[in-house]
Formats: C-alpha cells, sequence, structure tokens
C-alpha cells in the first residue's frame, strides 16, 4: 500500500495544525465528496474557501484506490463537527447519494477504490489501537455522508474485495463507459451488445478492468491504429483473439473508434 503523502500533493498548510492525541480518538468516519468527480485539489480549494487551516480529512481516497494523506493520524481533522479530537476522517472521491438535484450519483465503487480504502483503514487502526469503530459521518451526526449508495457495512468490515467474476449486463457497462466519456452513443452500443456477442464479452472483461485498475485520457489519442489498440486491450487480458477484433476494426468505424478510446484510457 502506498500514501501519497501532503508534501507530494502539494498540500496547502494556511496555519499550523493541531497536534491530535491519540490516546483520545476512538472512531474513524468515512465521508463522501457529494460531487461526482472533484479531485483532492477541488476538494482542498473548498476548505481553503472556507477559512480553514487546511485540507481537512486525515486521508483521502480516489476512484483509481490513490490514497493521499491530509491531517494524517497525528493531527486533528476537520470532518465530523465537534468532534475530531476523537475521529479521524477518510474521504472518498465521488457522489455515493442518489436524488441530489443536479449532481450525478457516482457508479458502484470501483474495487480500486474499496480496496484502497479497507487498506488506509487498517493502516491507521494498526497505528491508533484505541479505535474500535469504523462508521459513516451520519452516524455521529445529522448529515447523509457518506450517501446511500456507499458500501458502508461492507467497508467497515474490513475485507477487501476478491478479483472480480460476476457478470455484468451490457447496459452496466455503457453506463460505466457513458460515465468514464469512452463513449457517447450509449444507444448504439447497448444494440451492438445486444446482438454481438463478442462485443458483450469486450465490454464485461473492460468493465471489470476499469472497476479494478481505473484509467483516465492522459495522453488523447496517444493510440492511432487498430493494431496498437488490439495489442495494448490483449497486454491486459481484455481481448484474446487478434485477428478478430483487427478484422472487426476495419469492417466497422465504429469499432475502430471504440478499440482505439478503450486502449487510450488505459494505456
Ligand atoms: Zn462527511
Amino acid at each position: 500500500m502506498n500514501i501519497t503523502l501532503g508534501k507530494s500533493w502539494g498540500m496547502r498548510i494556511i496555519s499550523p495544525l493541531q497536534k491530535l492525541n491519540p490516546s483520545r480518538v476512538d472512531a474513524i468516519a468515512l465521508h463522501h465528496m457529494a460531487h461526482p468527480t472533484a479531485d483532492i485539489y477541488e476538494v482542498e480549494r473548498w476548505h481553503l474557501n472556507q477559512g480553514w487551516r487546511a485540507f481537512g480529512y486525515n486521508y483521502w481516497v480516489d476512484f483509481d484506490g490513490t490514497i493521499y494523506e491530509g491531517r494524517g493520524y497525528q493531527h486533528v481533522g476537520a470532518g465530523v463537527e465537534n468532534q475530531n479530537d476523537h475521529i479521524i476522517s477518510i474521504g472518498f472521491q465521488g457522489n455515493y447519494q442518489s436524488g441530489l438535484a443536479g449532481i450525478a450519483t457516482s457508479p458502484a465503487m470501483p474495487d480500486a477504490q474499496f480496496n484502497a480504502g479497507v487498506d488506509i483503514i487498517n493502516w491507521v487502526m494498526e497505528r491508533v489501537p484505541t479505535i474500535g469503530r469504523v462508521a459513516g459521518h451520519r452516524d455521529f451526526m445529522a448529515t447523509a455522508c457518506p450517501g446511500d449508495t456507499f458500501p458502508l457495512a461492507e467497508m467497515a468490515s474490513r475485507q477487501k474485495r476478491e478479483d472480480n467474476t460476476r457478470k455484468s449486463s451490457v447496459k452496466d457497462c455503457t453506463n460505466e463507459l457513458i460515465w468514464r466519456g469512452i463513449i457517447t452513443d450509449q444507444h448504439r452500443w447497448d444494440g451492438k451488445g445486444a446482438i454481438d456477442e463478442n462485443i458483450a464479452w469486450l465490454f464485461d472483461k473492460y468493465y471489470w478492468y476499469i472497476l479494478k485498475n481505473g484509467g483516465s485520457v492522459k495522453r488523447p489519442l496517444s493510440v492511432e491504429t487498430a493494431e496498437k489498440a488490439v495489442a495494448i486491450l490483449m497486454k491486459q487480458g481484455i481481448l484474446s483473439n487478434n485477428t478478430l477484433w483487427i478484422n472487426k476494426a476495419y469492417d466497422d468505424p465504429n469499432v475502430w473508434w471504440l478499440l482505439v478510446k478503450l486502449s487510450d484510457y488505459i494505456n
């Protein structure tokens, strides 16, 4: 497990942090951001704009499973009003509350984010052995945080998820691909997935791959050919038949575009 330290991500400390007395700490509170995409820098801006001395959470976990140190376990956090002297707060990227007006709910928590959450909880509990409780922000005060779709009980069990062999529907997959900006025409791809079992297979393999490993467009259109795209997807175990997919890409420009976008995302 890796923790990206505050000085590595450039955490800003406006005024000195207060020391936390570890013997008083008895709980960990989990939070979501109530925002579908905000990264740690955006959340830091919110907190500094409130006049806080620094980013508030003790730790923070993004969709891809990167764990960031905020105030750490040696300093008082700002996560649960009036109770931060006995609670360590861990924030999670995403909006895990359904039905918020104008705010998209994040897809089911990716395995990478979930397992990193379990890792940091266990890591903190090894260092602060007085902690006896892992709960949601809402268990300490009146709030919906961390949201009704946050896997709270599962995470509080502190067991990591196994490699996933569940089968997803085409719709689950296209929802995920739309959300990540990999496809734009969901209707087209639902239709292709329904009539072409190879497309359905590709969606399923890719879906579990990105839930487990994450991904993002770091170098847009770094992949320009079907051959290169198929090679990348084969290397990750998402495709297994080189010729089939290269032929499909030459037969159908939409498939060519899909393969390029999928491979670009994880390249
Ligand atoms: Zn919260």
